[in-house]
């Protein structure tokens, strides 16, 4: 391609406060009828006062700060004028000169992305436009909610990076406990702007895209109504698309707003882009000027959890876990406890049975670290459980792995317990022995299930003693059939070897 992407973007989060940003309305509307968690302050009644959420403050500094951000010492609300039926004040209380927080960055794989601005404003309500009725229905539940936005430089490139950079900032709002972030429920919004340049046509200086030389830039287009991480890929490569063959053409890009349309599958022209003149900032004249001193930020900065880069990074070196590996467990908060915890209790069990292991012995790390991430997280994919939903403490979970680490049980017979204990919880020991899943480890035994597998299979016995080795793999499946399982894998394998050569 003969042009250059260049993609920046704006995401907006709504804070899960109790209280919403400048009244005491309950923040949580989730399951409530229209128009019922709403009072004359956030309905924008004419004499009502604004009194901002202290909390909703402290939580916009924290991910400023868990951002890498400046904090602006001197911060204020200003009022962004613009009409919108769900908008009842016919202003928007938000942050114009002076945003809480400034020039930070996050890293998306090896490449930190710039961020411009994160500020703290109000959501607006809901317009519904009912089908095969022409008026329009508003529900106000959501004005005022609490509302952080984040602005990046426009240094993306690619969408596949956008989506990354959405994903990483999810999980960090996650992690802080601040926002629940769900793209699907309109918790997290996502809009791109994106334009593509000629080659060589432009320059990034001073945090803008400026000409070179007496050249013009191409308009860039800004895409809303993103709600996943699969649309934010889509809509910016439609767009990326779209743009590249209009410039082929030879047709100049509309500076524009266009729609991301779920069932087409395309953006769609919405309305010419507004210029912040358009807005008539001015400071909030109802709420007084912060001042945010460095005891504020201080204690701030002790309630800042290990976030995810660090917590992956510490993960790989604690407990010799892949890369992969360990970005899968510290994509969630309590995955990543979960997994801690197991490990923890995996070295409680083995010590309370005598033998010796060091707490963080890598070996039990690593088996954790597989079992969580191949059995338990598929499951809790496919059944869209949330770790705080598990039936099954890190405890029991534990005890189950140290079963199989001590070859009590087979990882078949594992895989078996641990169905029960997702669904009803309890002891692994206890179901190992309801199930008659304890391992087969007498010699006796073993031989006898051996010498059935044998005489049921002569043509293939014969040829593993005329030198096809690889039958060992038909042989040992069998046994542990004939055994249901229970089969000790270690012992199975040189017994097999042993008598099929008789
Ligand atoms: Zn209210
Ligand atoms: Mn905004």
């Amino acid at each position: 391609m003969k042009y250059d992407v260049i993609i920046g973007l704006e995401i907006h989060a709504e804070l899960k406060t109790k209280s919403k940003m400048f009244c005491a309305c309950d923040n949580n509307s989730t399951g409530k009828a229209p128009n019922t968690t709403v009072c004359p302050i956030c309905l924008g009644h004419p004499g009502t006062l604004p009194v901002p959420n202290k909390q909703a403050i402290d939580w916009t500094l924290l991910i400023g700060l868990a951002l890498n951000c400046q904090i602006n010492q001197h911060s204020k609300f200003d009022r962004k004028n613009y009409f919108y039926p769900d908008l009842p004040k016919g202003y928007q209380i938000s942050q114009y000169d002076q945003p809480f927080c400034f020039q930070g960055s996050l890293a998306v794989g090896d490449k930190e992305i710039a961020i411009t601005r994160v500020h703290l404003e109000e959501d607006t309500g809901k317009s519904f436009h009912p089908q095969g009725r022409t008026d329009t229905l508003i529900d106000f539940n959501r004005a005022g909610t609490p509302l952080v936005e984040l602005v990046t430089e426009p240094t993306i490139t690619s969408a596949e990076e956008a989506k990354k950079f959405c994903q990483a900032y999810q999980r960090i709002l996650r992690f802080l406990e601040v926002s629940n972030a769900d793209m699907e429920k309109g918790e997290m919004r996502c809009e791109a702007n994106i334009s593509l340049q000629k080659k060589g046509s432009w320059q990034y200086q001073g945090g803008q895209i400026l000409p070179t030389g007496k050249r013009t830039l191409s308009a860039k287009v800004e895409v809303k109504n993103i709600n996943s991480f699969r649309a934010v890929e889509k809509a910016i490569n439609y767009e990326i698309t779209r743009q590249a063959s209009a410039l082929d053409e030879g047709e100049e890009i509309i500076p524009e707003t266009r729609g991301w349309d779920e069932k087409k599958n395309e953006t769609v022209a919405q309305r010419r882009k507004e210029t912040a003149a358009d807005y008539r900032y001015f400071p909030e004249p109802d709420i007084p000027p912060f001042i945010i001193d460095q005891a504020w930020l201080d204690s701030l900065k002790q309630s800042l959890v290990e976030l995810p880069p660090a917590k992956q990074k510490r993960f790989i070196h604690q407990y010799g876990l892949k890369e992969e590996s360990a970005e899968i467990l510290t994509n969630d908060k309590d995955l990543a406890a979960f997994f801690e915890n197991t490990v923890s209790e995996m070295g409680a069990w083995i010590e309370a049975n005598g033998d010796d292991f060091e707490r963080q012995d890598k070996n039990a790390a690593q088996m954790a670290a597989n079992w969580i991430n191949s059995e338990l997280l598929k499951n809790l994919n496919t059944d869209k459980r949330a770790v705080a939903d598990l039936k099954m403490t890190a405890e029991n979970f534990a005890e189950l792995l140290t079963l199989i680490w001590q070859n009590k049980i087979n990882s078949n017979a594992g895989q078996r317990i641990l169905e029960v204990m997702y669904w009803e919880g309890g002891d692994p020991g206890d179901i190992m022995e309801k199930l008659g899943l304890e391992q087969l480890d007498s010699e006796e035994e073993l031989e006898k299930a051996i010498r059935a597998v044998i005489s049921a299979n002569p043509k293939q016995a014969s040829e593993y003693k005329g030198g096809k080795l690889p039958l060992i793999q038909f042989f040992i499946g069998k046994a542990m059939a004939e055994t249901k399982g229970k089969a000790n894998p270690e012992k199975l394998k040189p017994l097999l070897e042993k008598l099929l050569m008789e």
